[in-house]
């Protein structure tokens, strides 16, 4: 079989709805590194959107998942408990931002996780209302739909979505909106819109992920905190793609001085196994009743052993530490490179969430067909990149923090060349 014979019958077998990045079909993957079932070889700087920061079949990963294999793999947590889900919501509760008692549940993908916050949120405080912000992404459910602020090709013609849902302009000066501005308008969402008494959440990327890795600024997350204590309202980090070492820090919430009400987690928490979780303060969390919380393959037994091996894989490696000196190399190549290509718009993220984003070399706005053309040369040349932002403009980096230093040297070199080889055609 070969990737051309898979790619037809993927067309009369598979709809495209799902659609898919690449022509080739996996056949393994190692640490950085993916091989197709023709044996090309690729550096994987998507990680399957975030979700292996500790690489490809980590031995520690593989080896807590086999252990788990030859005891059980299924018995619905809700029905026979295992004590590694309540071990690892403990593990959570201690790392996890804010210093107040802490309770954890888990799911099973980030969209869940999502949905649950919501649903936790307005039992807390028995209200409806939702504000969230444009350009955030929170999964392909109703209610991750509706809280999702880019429309195509999320929302397109999945509607209607569930009401009391309201976006407010995330903070992006690079396009024109302070945190002044920002802030301002969920003001006027208050006047205009909703009485603040019937808002539960807010809900926030600390770096929008989908959006274009725009940061959100301490200034803006202060207010945010400030607004919701004056209204009662709850604060929700959506942390599913920010989570576990990307930022340098465990949790991008760790670069605040302020703490959320509920966090959501999920993608590199178990390394490529499925699984998702929310935290927040325990009489929050304690909101909903029984049975009201969980699902079938919820903290699913395989992915929580998985789970444990990230954590300590994250502190035996020192990821964290490692995020940022990676992180900072690859910066340091872009800035310089920026000084000549006029297309390079900024180069921003923290830690290893990077990202590059591309405009008009006169600086008249957004240049999606550069980012597309650096990603195809890019993979052309065998290596992975992944494209982002409102505008679709932006070349994100999401290589796994264990990267090797070599096979990291040789991705960066491609993706200078291909940075360099679009603005050739750019002429
Ligand atoms: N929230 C954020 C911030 C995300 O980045 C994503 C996935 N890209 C989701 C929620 C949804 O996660 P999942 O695809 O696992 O449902």
């Amino acid at each position: 079989m070969n990737n051309a014979e898979l790619k037809s019958r993927r067309d009369a077998a598979t709809p495209r709805g799902v659609g898919v990045m690449c022509d080739f079909y996996a056949a393994r993957a190692e640490n950085a590194e993916l091989w197709d079932i023709e044996g090309r070889r690729f550096i994987d700087f998507a990680a399957g959107i975030a979700v292996c920061n500790t690489g490809h079949r980590h031995p520690k990963i593989v080896a807590a998942i086999r252990d788990q294999l030859d005891r059980f793999t299924h018995t619905a947590y809700q029905i026979v408990p295992y004590a590694s889900y309540v071990e690892l919501a403990e593990k959570i509760n201690q790392r996890a931002p804010g210093d107040y008692p802490k309770k954890t549940a888990f799911f099973t993908t980030g969209a869940e996780a999502v949905e649950n916050a919501i649903k936790i949120a307005r039992a807390a405080t028995g209200r409806a209302g939702v504000i969230a912000f444009t350009g955030g992404f929170h999964g392909r459910t109703l209610m991750g739909m509706a809280l999702t602020g880019k429309v195509a090709p999320y929302k397109t013609g999945f509607g209607p979505f569930p009401p009391d849902v309201f976006h407010a302009p995330f903070p992006n000066p690079l396009h024109g909106v302070s945190t002044a501005d920002s802030l301002k308008y969920i003001d006027h969402l208050f006047k205009a819109d909703i009485d603040p008494k019937r808002v539960a959440a807010i809900i926030f990327e600390p770096v929008q992920g989908e959006g274009g890795f725009y940061q959100a600024p301490v200034e803006f997350v202060r207010g945010l905190r400030t607004l919701c204590d004056a209204h009662g309202i709850l604060l929700i980090a959506d942390e599913v793609q920010t989570g576990f070492a990307r930022t340098g820090k465990l949790f991008a919430m760790h670069h605040y001085d302020v703490a959320p009400d509920l966090m959501t987690m999920a993608k590199s928490l178990a390394g490529g196994m499925p699984l998702s979780g929310v935290v927040g303060r325990a009489d929050v969390m304690d909101a909903a009743a029984p049975g009201g919380l969980g699902g079938t393959y919820a903290g699913n037994p395989l992915a929580l052993a998985a789970a444990h091996a990230v954590l300590d894989i994250i502190d035996e490696e020192q990821l964290c530490e490692r995020a940022t000196v990676l992180g900072d190399r690859v910066k340091a190549k872009l800035v310089a490179l920026q000084r000549e290509i006029p297309q390079i718009a900024e180069v921003r993220g923290p830690g290893a969430m990077v990202a590059v984003e591309f405009c008009n070399a006169d600086g008249c706005g957004p240049d999606a067909g550069f980012a597309t053309r650096v990603q195809a040369r890019a993979l052309e040349r065998g290596l992975l990149l992944l494209v982002c932002g409102l505008y679709s403009n932006v070349v994100r980096l999401l290589f796994p923090l264990t990267i090797p230093d070599a096979v990291f040297d040789e991705a960066i070199a491609i993706l200078e060349a291909a940075i360099n080889e679009s603005v050739a055609v750019a002429a």
